[in-house]
């Protein structure tokens, strides 16, 4: 597998990919590993994941460097992203012990009754590209803390990240067998699907979630996906300072290129405030330089998947023919890179593909509402629900709108942002279950329900 630095079109590595038989062997030592793993402490476990969280910060530079010469986003959105993980790493060291300790829910007569949480067994964690250390370690670190081993499949295009992950997780002392990396692309996530894992947790698009949904239900198996969205983001009359209103949400339209679930993709503003707020969030946009991700003086750098440059092109092509104006950018950047302009679009209607479809890049389609309903209603047009935002001083009337919004993660006057504390957990086509938070702790085990007599 050829690995291609999308900033520069240069060959940084070739790799060879797992093949069929090598996945077989793995998943065979892992069961065996996993079998010894389940009966460690949680003190050994914790120990090593302790060590990883250290690690992540002792080689913080090498991996910055190599997560960005291989994905093409800003060095220090490439440091953000490591710290980001470190602090959800921080989450699970904390509350794992708690969440999974046997829990005796009550006492009736002679009979106690008791919760216990089991490991699932061997799952396969099957992986997305766009913030590697992030969507990873929401999966393999509180898998593992509960006593599972992991088949990891990196995506194709973060597989240097990928290997990083697996040698630093058995330089922390992680066994060999127990976490290990599957390289290669769609074809090598399919053999996982043909093995007999206890568990399949995804991320990445709805197009493949759904297929591997598909694929393993006859396994009666949990099965976790964390998909795409089309998020949302309307600006109410009753907001205070429209800069700063703008300049927070142009950072979670274009932070990483747009390429976020959790990127505001659509945003509806009140037309007593449209002219004002549209004038902001021009300078904003104007205000954002790509080029060379390693250069600090650079905001955006280059798309991960060249190829996405042409659906984004073709997003603007079916706008500006259905009537849109483009008000900032609309144009690759000529060079060997995949670099292409932070664009914003006004005019916009829900017969645009751009306002419907997952655009995944630096653009955002900007239209005007006349009041509340007409926002609900034009948030909730959409197959996706990950997550919603609502800018307002009135917090109550933020909440009412954002109670009325079908979306996992609501956003009152702020957005494109995740906490390990709370459930990251996609509706409709943005998913099935939920990580982080102690939910996405249990997600990794079985329950067991105790009645005993004595
Ligand atoms: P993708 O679906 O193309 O690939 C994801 C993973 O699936 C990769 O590892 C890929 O190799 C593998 N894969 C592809 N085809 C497969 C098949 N047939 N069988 C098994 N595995 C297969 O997605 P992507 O381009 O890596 O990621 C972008 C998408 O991920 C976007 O839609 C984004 O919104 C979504 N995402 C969601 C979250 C979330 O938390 N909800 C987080 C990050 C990204």
């Amino acid at each position: 597998m050829k690995i291609i630095n999308p900033a520069t079109g240069t060959l940084l590595r070739e790799i060879p990919e797992t093949n069929a038989t090598e996945i077989k062997a793995k998943l065979d030592r892992a069961v065996l590993s996993q079998s010894a793993w389940k009966k460690t402490s949680m003190e050994e476990r914790l120990k090593c994941i302790k060590n990883f969280h250290e690690l992540l910060d002792k080689e913080r530079e090498i991996l910055a460097r190599d997560l960005t010469l291989e994905v093409g986003k800003p060095i220090q959105e490439s440091i953000n992203e490591l710290s980001g993980a470190r602090n959800r790493i921080r989450f699970f060291l904390e509350q794992t012990e708690a969440t999974l300790a046997e829990n005796p829910v009550r006492t009736d007569g002679g009979m106690q009754e008791i919760i216990t949480h089991d490991p699932l067994g061997v799952i396969a964690n099957i992986s997305a590209w766009n913030y590697p250390y992030l969507v990873g370690v929401n999966v393999f670190i509180p898998a593992l803390l509960a006593g599972n081993g992991v088949l990891y499949k990196p995506s194709e295009f973060a597989t240097l990240t990928g290997l990083h992950i697996e040698r630093l997780l058995h330089e922390a002392g992680i066994p060999k067998e127990l976490f290990t990396a599957v390289i290669g692309g769609a074809q090598a996530g399919e053999e996982l699907l043909n093995l007999p894992l206890q568990g399949y947790f995804f991320t990445g698009s709805y197009k493949t979630g759904r297929l591997i949904a598909e694929k393993v239900s006859s396994k009666l198996v949990p099965v976790g996906l964390e998909l795409g969205g089309k998020d949302p983001l309307y600006v109410t009359d009753e907001v205070l300072d429209l800069k700063k209103t703008a300049n927070s949400v142009a950072e979670g339209c274009f932070y990483n290129n747009g390429q976020s679930c959790c990127a505001v993709e659509r945003v509806y503003v009140h037309a007593r405030v449209y002219d004002e707020f549209i004038q902001h969030l021009r300078g904003e946009t104007l205000a954002l330089r790509a080029g060379n991700p390693m250069d600090r003086g650079f905001q955006q750098g280059s798309l991960t998947r060249p190829s996405q440059i042409e659906f984004l092109e073709s997003q603007i092509e079916d706008a500006v023919k259905k009537g849109a104006k483009v008000l900032v950018g609309g144009k690759r950047i000529p060079g060997p890179g995949a670099f292409f302009e932070p664009t914003l679009l006004i005019d916009v209607n829900h017969d645009m593909a751009v306002m419907r479809e997952e655009s995944f890049g630096p653009i955002i389609g900007v239209m005007k509402v006349n009041h509340d309903e007409e926002a609900i209603r034009l948030m909730n047009d959409t197959d996706y629900g990950l997550t919603a935002a609502v800018y307002s001083f009135n917090t109550e009337r933020a909440k009412s709108i954002l109670s009325k919004v079908d979306s996992g993660t609501a956003y009152v006057n702020c957005c494109d942002r995740v906490s390990p504390y709370l459930p990251w957990a996609g509706r409709k086509n943005s998913g099935l279950g939920a990580t982080l938070s102690t939910l996405g702790i249990l997600a990794f085990t079985r329950p067991r329900g105790w009645h005993i007599r004595g």
